[in-house]
Formats: structure tokens, C-alpha cells, sequence
């Protein structure tokens, strides 16, 4: 398996793009800013197929370029379903009103536990509610791999401050993902790589939300 990162947009948000190496299968988890550019000329070069558009939630900066991405490769968006009202109507950015983000409609609404398989990656869906109501996780269990959103970062969470955030949810999903294996290597939505072992402090995490 292999993971491409791209920093994209005006707060540098992560933008990955994976890839199972053997049927060469692609996909890409919340697409900012520029991402279609990056995405085509990445694909092209290595000869990749992408075959979905994973979301961790619907905040702007992670589905900047869903619908261009969409229209040009017509390819499922998968989505919780408790965020799939504000992808498709995300509203105006306050503080860039020049920047516009188009909504589109989502494919495939995600739960707790969902399995998706691309090439032959399986992946888990975690419901990790708290930053958003429908913000998830993805976790590749057999690479130990997860993408963590805005769930959680290096050293620090998801703001819970927002509209629609809800601190409590944050701790209990903070709490749910100190459970998993301590070697799980963590691709946050922002900001630099971390590891499950690294991020000790989320298993106290009513102590500092
Ligand atoms: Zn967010
Ligand atoms: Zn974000």
C-alpha cells in the first residue's frame, strides 16, 4: 500500500491519495484545494485508477474539490451520514468569501463498522463524532494504518468549539481510538504524522476538552 500526501489549500490541509500497489486501484481522502491537478497528474504518471472519494467529514477544507473530482472521474463519494447534509449544501466560507466550495451528493452513506474494500485494501469505518456529528475515522487494519480527520493530531484533537461540535463526543472518540494498537500509524487532516502510542494522553482526554 502505498500513501501519497499532498498539502493543499489556504489552512494546509492533508490531502492523501492512496494506492494498492498491485491492482494498482487508487483513492483519495478529502480532496482541498488544487487537489484535482495534483490528483490527475499523479495518477497519470503512475498509471493508477481512482475508485473513490473518501471523506472524513464535510467541513470545506476537506471537500473543496469533491465535485470537480467527481465530474471528472464519476466515482462514488462516501460520506457519514450525519454529514452528508453539509456536503451538499456547504454554505459560505466566513472568513474567505471568495473562495466557493459546490456541494454534491454524496453515494455512499457511511455507519460505524462499515467495511469498504478498494484494489485489496480493506478498510474499517470508524464513527469518532465530536469535531462534527458525522466526522469518521478510517482505519486499514491489516497495515495498522489510520486517517484520523480532524479527530485527532499530533499532540492535539479537532476543534469543539464550532457549530454542531460536541465536546463529550470528542473525548469518547478520543477514548476510542486510544484502544487501538499503540504501533497504528495516524494520518491526521492537518499537521504533521503521529502514532496511536504517541497520542498516550487522548485515554485522559476529559482532563483537557
Ligand atoms: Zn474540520
Ligand atoms: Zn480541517
Amino acid at each position: 500500500m502505498l500513501i501519497q500526501k499532498f498539502v493543499l489549500g489556504p489552512i494546509d490541509n492533508n490531502t492523501y491519495v492512496v494506492v494498492s500497489e498491485e491492482s494498482k486501484k487508487a483513492f483519495v481522502i478529502d480532496p482541498s484545494f488544487g487537489s484535482i491537478d495534483k490528483l490527475s497528474e499523479f495518477l497519470e504518471k503512475n498509471s493508477f485508477t481512482l475508485e473513490a472519494i473518501l471523506l472524513t467529514h464535510s467541513h470545506w477544507d476537506h471537500i473543496a474539490d469533491v465535485k470537480i473530482i467527481k465530474d471528472k472521474f464519476f466515482i462514488p463519494i462516501y460520506i457519514h451520514k450525519l454529514d452528508a447534509n453539509s456536503l451538499e449544501n456547504p454554505g459560505p466560507i466566513d472568513f474567505l468569501p471568495s473562495l466557493k466550495v459546490e456541494g454534491v451528493k454524496p453515494d455512499v452513506l457511511l455507519e460505524n463498522g462499515k467495511k469498504i474494500k478498494i484494489g485489496d485494501i480493506d478498510i474499517l469505518v470508524l464513527h469518532t463524532p465530536g469535531h462534527t456529528p458525522g466526522g469518521v475515522c478510517y482505519l486499514i487494519e491489516k497495515e495498522k494504518t489510520l486517517f484520523s480527520g480532524d479527530t485527532l493530531f499530533k499532540g492535539s484533537f479537532g476543534r469543539v468549539d464550532l457549530p454542531y461540535s460536541n465536546p463529550e463526543d470528542m473525548i469518547n472518540s478520543l477514548k476510542k481510538l486510544s484502544k487501538l494498537d499503540s504501533d497504528t500509524k495516524v494520518y491526521p487532516g492537518h499537521g504533521s504524522f503521529t502514532t496511536i502510542g504517541e497520542e498516550n494522553w487522548m485515554k485522559d482526554s476529559d482532563k483537557f476538552i
